[in-house]
């Protein structure tokens, strides 16, 4: 119940209405800067149980958690996603069920994902040209992907995002064409920044952009900022009277950027991370596993005092994460 809810709080008064929940560390594709060489062996093939997930999510909205992200790895490897959107959807506090996806199911799957109560859709494309999009991710899918974007939009599922990582290499050079795009769509393209993980570094360097040369480009042509609510995530978004579509940037190097963290992380294994980049996830696997509400609670708690301030990113700094598949980006 709402007033007995204890919000959970870290120690430099940051709430935690949002949980990023990773599903699988499995993904089939080979995007460039995540796994260009596809899952490691070491990859582990399951994930948590829909006991444990349930655990995990009543204990998380008992304080005050209000959306859940389920991410991975490609989420939707699991043949069981539409369970775990439906679980979910059924916690009492619960508003918001969203999911990450490369879209490569969402042809099929957009109806089953809206019937089960996904609430909202970010779908990765890094390219809106179909070679360039094979090469980022070695798979010639982008039609589909583009296709099955068209079905969730039929579907209903009213929030739909687009996330593409910006690579000087590769995409930086057609950002006009992700423009062109939203003239016409009314949906929202997020550009993130690259980050640098513990095995990307060479990739990192040859491919950085900076989000704020994106940002200094996007006002020199007349988009204009938008301010957004408290609860809004990480990305500065971006208006123009002459796009039906928005644009979102996504900039971790950016000074504040952890100054408004509102998000958790927990792993397809069960380890509550308290940033994306901090060293270890601390294991609350064999607690879920327990099902007991009240000690999952307790121990979110109290790891939460733990987190620090900031990522140290710009000093180079990775922690664990060798890639992003590892945790849900
Ligand atoms: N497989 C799903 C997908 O690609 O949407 C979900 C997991 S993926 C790790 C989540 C997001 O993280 C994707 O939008 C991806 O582009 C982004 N990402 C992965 N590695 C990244 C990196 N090194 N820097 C910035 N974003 C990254
Ligand atoms: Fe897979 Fe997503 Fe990583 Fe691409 S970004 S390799 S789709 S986990």
């Amino acid at each position: 119940m709402e007033n007995q809810k204890q919000q959970l709080q870290d120690s430099f008064g940051r709430r935690f209405k949002y949980l990023r929940l990773s599903i699988t560390e499995l993904c089939n594709f080979r995007c460039n800067y995540c796994l260009p060489d596809g899952n490691p062996c070491d990859t582990p093939k399951g994930g948590m149980s829909l006991l444990q997930i349930e655990t995990l999510v009543k204990a998380f909205a008992r304080l005050g958690t209000t959306k859940i992200r389920i991410t991975g790895g490609e989420p939707a490897l699991r043949k069981d996603l539409c369970e775990i959107i439906a679980l979910c959807k059924s916690v009492e506090g619960i508003k918001t069920v969203a999911l990450t996806t490369n879209a490569f199911l969402l042809k099929r799957d957009a109806q089953a994902y809206k019937n089960a109560g996904l609430d909202a859709l970010n779908v990765s494309a890094d390219s809106l040209d179909p070679r360039m999009f094979a090469a980022i991710t070695g798979k010639n899918k982008l039609q589909d992907i583009l296709a099955g974007v068209d079905k969730a939009v039929e579907a209903g599922i009213a929030q739909i995002k687009f996330n593409t990582v910006m690579l000087k290499q590769f995409n930086y050079k057609g950002l006009d064409a992700f423009f062109e795009y939203l003239r016409s769509h009314p949906v929202t393209w997020r550009f993130i920044e690259l980050m640098q993980t513990g095995d990307n570094g060479q990739f990192f360097k040859a491919n950085h952009v900076a989000g704020e040369q994106i940002k200094e480009t996007l006002l020199a042509q007349g988009w204009q900022r938008i301010i957004r609510g408290e609860e809004a995530g990480p990305a500065q978004e971006f208006s123009h009277a002459e796009f039906a579509g928005n644009i979102g940037l996504i900039m971790p190097y950016s000074k504040d950027f952890c100054a408004t963290c509102n998000r958790l992380r927990v792993s397809s294994q069960g380890k509550l991370h308290l940033c994306l980049f901090a060293e270890n996830g601390v294991d609350i696997a064999p607690l879920l596993a327990s099902g007991d509400v009240d000690a999952s609670c307790e121990a979110i708690r109290h790891h939460v005092m733990e987190k620090k301030f900031g990522h140290f990113l710009d000093e180079g700094f990775t922690g664990a994460t060798k890639q992003l598949a590892m945790l849900g980006g």
